[in-house]
């Protein structure tokens, strides 16, 4: 069985999550930590945990979600995956820093890539990986069905969706990303997101306003949002623009 631990880090307040097995080897997902005292409080429950680190995998390569690789790749010479399609991302980064006011040192140089459909395997365990493009193009989630959860990246969040006006972003394909490979999981698995609290499948396709199918016929959102996301012809809701 696989099990995850939840860190916050950042000025972008990004979920870095830990998959841990039995006997205790890990994966680091998405290593955000943005300075020494971020990262030693990750290695600091790594090293009181006993567990050991086998590879770092990224649901995407945004800023917020890179700040803490290089520092873990020379502590524990492991290997950095993500999905191929994110290479533009991650030499974009350090752009994106200076657009976003904060420093980017180095930006880590992956050493595999993670393809859709091909399974990642914890040991004995069996993650499943989804290609969810939108909120940049290479976007993926790490499904694990035994345990009921998703870490999802910044495709789905608690009530909202990821930005789609970065390099790389689609708002319909976002959408189609969302509809096509979360909503198709079951209703009772926990997304953890990379931004804010984790929700379910069922509670976002009843409650969140950007997959609802309401009219509308303007919006005051910075990007065409289509068909949903509002009532009555108005904009309700708001994506966050404040972070990658
Ligand atoms: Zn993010
Ligand atoms: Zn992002």
């Amino acid at each position: 069985m696989l099990y995850i631990q939840s860190f916050t880090f950042n000025p972008f307040q990004e979920n870095t999550y830990i998959i841990i097995n039995d006997k205790k080897q890990c994966w680091i997902v998405d290593p955000g930590m943005y300075d020494n005292n971020e990262t030693k409080l990750l290695t600091d429950y790594i090293s009181s945990n006993n567990l050991t680190p086998q590879a770092i995998i990224n649901t995407h390569a945004h800023l917020d979600h890179i700040f803490g690789i290089n520092p873990l790749l020379k502590q524990y010479n492991i290997p950095f995956g993500l999905h191929k399609m994110e290479k533009d991302v991650l030499s974009y980064a350090p752009a994106s820093a200076a657009m976003f006011g904060v420093s980017l040192a180095t930006v880590p140089t992956p050493t595999f890539f993670i393809a859709e459909g091909q399974p990642l395997m914890l040991g004995d365990d069996t993650i499943e990986v989804r290609f969810t493009p939108g909120h940049s193009p290479g976007s993926i989630i790490f499904y694990y069905a035994p345990g009921n959860w998703a870490i999802g990246g910044d495709v789905l969040f608690s009530g909202s969706i990821g930005r789609t006006d970065l390099p790389g972003g689609n708002f319909n394909t976002l959408i189609n990303s969302i509809k096509t490979q979360l909503f198709t999981l079951p209703g009772h698995t926990t997304v953890y997101p990379g931004h804010g609290p984790a929700t379910t499948i069922d509670t976002e396709k009843l409650h969140n306003p950007f997959l609802q199918d309401w009219p509308c016929t303007t919006s005051s959102l910075p990007f065409n949002i289509g068909t949903t996301g509002c009532k009555s012809g108005v904009a309700q809701y708001s994506i966050s623009l404040s972070r990658p």
